[in-house]
């Protein structure tokens, strides 16, 4: 058994780009850029009013005020989307909406909110100065001017930043495809009722959408029985066409617990099969070729919690990206928990802040089987090894999963 940071140190020794692709700008989310991404354009192409108002020439309004209410005569509309050949003369206003070109001739807008109209006429009753409320042409970024860093990660500021630069696809580095198998005699779909024995194979999905949520390619293999020799099959397809191939359930030390058998038997390199966390401790790394294999153990907290720990970093890294890991920080425990000595565990809790302190409160069992537990956290404590049963008051780390 093996702690966690040498099972990641063993995991990334075995990690490398698998080099670039170019995506379709919507499925680039989450990605990380491949390349520098210079502007094609001016932002904003040309002069533009920030406000909806009256565009005027600055120096018309010098001698304006209250007591001196200016009169400027209004010669039409600019919306947004036109473009006027006409030029402003002093004495002449337009009214212009957010976003319009500024006409020639006009070097300000005056909010429409600091305006009278009388008839024809705009009143002004203050001095506004030469460019107030213009975005000037080229402000935002300039033609050839460096927009976003190669090894930037692609977030939906940075989608709207490159639609907005013209970019309809962009290089980005390749994403591993994740092949998995879902082992269990005792699977049934999810829409079906359960029989006496059965469970609904809920891992599938779990795994697909936290696959999908780093956006990895899945390459769902399905429900394999636990039959050594089917599942063989499955694992040398899912090497053959994958980049990492996860296995659910099957890992562990039971009489149809396969996986690492087969996995000697076809010559992989097992790095390690066991690592001192809870939930999660029958979990298996091994490498094929090039190939990354994770058997993760069935149950599933302890699926979710593996891929989080060690599958979810090994993808990240793959795809360029730093490790995300959130911030940890400490938190009084209201509750006790019983634990075990010689893992690293991490329990499910939900954390509350109340005057400044961080509190852990129980929200169900531990037990590695409950997802419902999972789900009705928001946060984990994370409890050495060397502690066992821990209670009320006394201080660990913790963090937020999934959201705050
Ligand atoms: P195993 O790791 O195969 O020994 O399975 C451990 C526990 O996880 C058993 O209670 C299984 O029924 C449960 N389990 C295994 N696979 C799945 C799955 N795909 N979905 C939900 N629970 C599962
Ligand atoms: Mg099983």
């Amino acid at each position: 058994m093996i702690n966690i940071d040498n099972a990641l140190n063993m995991i990334y020794k075995e990690t490398k780009k698998l080099g670039i692709e170019n995506k379709d700008l919507l499925c680039s989310i989450n990605r990380v850029l491949a390349e520098d991404i210079y502007s094609k354009d001016n932002l904003p192409p040309f002069d533009k009013s920030s406000k909806d108002g009256y565009a005027i020439k600055s120096n018309d309004t010098y001698s304006c005020s209250k007591e001196n209410i200016c009169e400027l005569k209004i010669k039409g509309v600019i919306k947004a989307g036109d473009f006027i050949k006409d030029t402003l003369k002093n004495g002449e206003a337009y009214k212009i909406m957010t976003g319009a070109p500024i006409p020639k001739g006009a070097d300000a807008v005056i909010k429409i909110e600091d305006v009278q109209i009388k008839e024809d006429k705009l009143l002004v009753f203050e001095q506004i100065d030469e460019n107030n409320n213009i975005i000037k042409f080229g402000e935002e970024i300039k033609i050839g001017d460096l927009a976003i860093k190669k090894d930037s990660v692609i977030r939906p500021v940075e989608i709207g930043a490159l639609a907005s630069l013209g970019y309809s696809n962009v290089g980005v580095y390749k994403a591993p495809t994740v092949a998995l198998i879902i082992t269990g005699d005792e699977l049934v779909d999810i829409t079906s009722t359960i029989e006496m024995g059965q469970i609904r194979n809920s891992n599938e999905y779990s795994l697909k959408a936290l696959v999908k949520s780093l956006n990895a390619e899945v390459l769902s293999l399905g429900i394999v029985s636990d039959d050594k020799e089917t599942l063989k099959e499955k694992i040398k397809y899912g090497l053959e066409k994958a980049d990492i191939v996860i296995s659910s359930g099957g890992a562990s030390v039971g009489d149809y617990d396969f996986v690492k058998d087969i996995l000697k038997e076809i010559g992989a390199d097992i790095k390690f099969s066991s690592v001192a966390i809870k939930p999660g401790k029958p979990v298996t790394f091994a490498t094929f070729k090039e190939k990354l294999f994770f058997a993760l153990p069935g149950n599933p907290s302890s699926l979710i919690t593996t891929f989080e720990k060690l599958v979810k970093p090994t993808i990240e890294k793959i795809m360029g990206k730093e490790i995300s890991n959130s911030e940890e920080f400490p938190v009084v425990l209201k509750d006790d928990f019983q634990e075990e000595v010689g893992r690293e565990k991490y329990v499910y809790v939900e954390i509350k802040k109340t005057n400044g302190i961080y509190y852990a409160y129980k929200v169900g069992s531990q037990c590695s089987n409950h997802l419902m537990t999972m789900s009705r956290a928001n946060g984990i404590i994370i409890i050495p090894k060397e502690f066992g049963n821990v209670k009320a008051g006394e201080v660990f780390n913790g963090k937020f999963i999934f959201r705050k």
